[in-house]
């Protein structure tokens, strides 16, 4: 699937629910009611069967917290053996994967990306609502024994928050074979004026002047210290967007297939089958727009909240 501005579409980024274990300020709204309209599992899989079809290379599976629902490993076999798609990949908060990675590694799923934003338990418990730390090294561990590809961290740069945790962050890289990446928090919605949180992504480099690009992959700017292990990721949606090579389209777990994450625009999959799904991915991928507006508004179009989307 190409669009008017010849970019491949090639990667999904497929949300199985909007639920989360986590309250992290800078996703989700305070009290915020649960629309419980997820599609089932069956209606997902022939999405998905759709999308790759029509080219989808790669899926991504997210949420809220993927890992709260249930079977998620079960449906994760079920995606990971469509004929045609080369890569599963998932992206959890880390409280519950200690206990379900095994399972996701022999489902199929080949690389897991782990959201933190703080090592500071106090902190963490401040910026998440639950005092589950513990649980997300634990799960982090549990990971790095398993024979996933390199273990991604991502951890939302915020301003007054935790950018004294970078060179902490960049340590960690040191002995162990991962990779960090910083992400610059984005406005969503009024999240209690968070969004003034938000600080280039550059900081990192001036925090550590001795990091030194050695490649560019997808979004991300990757970087390593001489001498260690693992590297450090720059993503800069805000400071340096990549609309132009953006080759992604998100599902919702309500079944609307957005083609840019800060666009009102959604197209409701739900109840769709056969040639009338594949027209209307291809119709949507076709009106897919050409970049975003964040960086000169601060203000994003998006009707939903990341833990609406999944990132
Ligand atoms: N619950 C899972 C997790 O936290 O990894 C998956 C869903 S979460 C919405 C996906 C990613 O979006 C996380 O890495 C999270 O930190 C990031 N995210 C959420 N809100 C954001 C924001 N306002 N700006 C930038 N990234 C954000
Ligand atoms: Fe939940 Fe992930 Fe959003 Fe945190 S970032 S509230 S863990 S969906």
């Amino acid at each position: 699937m190409k669009d008017r501005f010849n970019r491949e579409i090639t990667y999904l980024r497929l949300s199985l629910t909007d639920r989360c274990n986590f309250r992290c300020r800078y996703c989700m709204p305070e009290g915020k009611l649960f629309n419980n309209t997820e599609l089932t599992f069956d209606e997902l899989y022939n999405i998905c069967v759709c999308a790759v079809e029509l080219g989808i290379k790669k899926i991504r599976i997210t949420g809220g917290e993927p890992l709260c629902r249930t079977g998620v490993e079960d449906f994760c076999r079920m995606i990971s053996n469509i004929e045609g798609l080369e890569e599963l990949t998932l992206t959890t908060n880390g409280s519950l994967l200690a206990d379900k990675a095994g399972e996701l590694r022999n489902a199929g799923v080949s690389r897991i990306n782990i959201s933190l934003d703080t090592l500071k338990r106090d902190r963490f418990k401040e910026l998440t609502g639950v005092d589950k730390f513990e649980d997300v090294i634990k799960g982090i561990e549990t990971a790095k024994k398993l024979s996933f590809r390199q273990l991604k961290i991502n951890v939302v740069l915020m301003k007054n928050i935790n950018v004294d945790e970078i060179s902490d962050f960049v340590e960690l890289t040191k002995d162990n074979d991962i990779s960090v990446r910083f992400i610059e928090l984005m406005p969503f919605g009024n999240l209690n004026d968070f969004n003034n949180q938000y600080i280039p992504a550059d900081v990192v480099l001036n925090k550590e002047p001795k990091l030194k690009l050695i490649k560019v992959s997808g979004v991300a700017q990757i970087y390593q210290k001489p001498g260690y292990i693992g590297t450090i990721g720059l993503i800069k949606p805000m400071s340096q967007k990549f609309c132009d090579v953006c080759n992604r389209i998100r599902i919702t777990c309500d079944g609307k297939l957005k083609t840019c994450l800060h666009s009102a625009e959604e197209y409701d999959l739900r109840g769709l089958n056969g040639d009338l799904l594949k027209s209307t991915f291809v119709e949507a991928v076709l009106n897919k727009t050409d970049s975003h507006t964040l960086s000169q508004t601060c203000f994003s179009n998006s009707l939903r909240y990341m833990n609406q989307i999944g990132g």
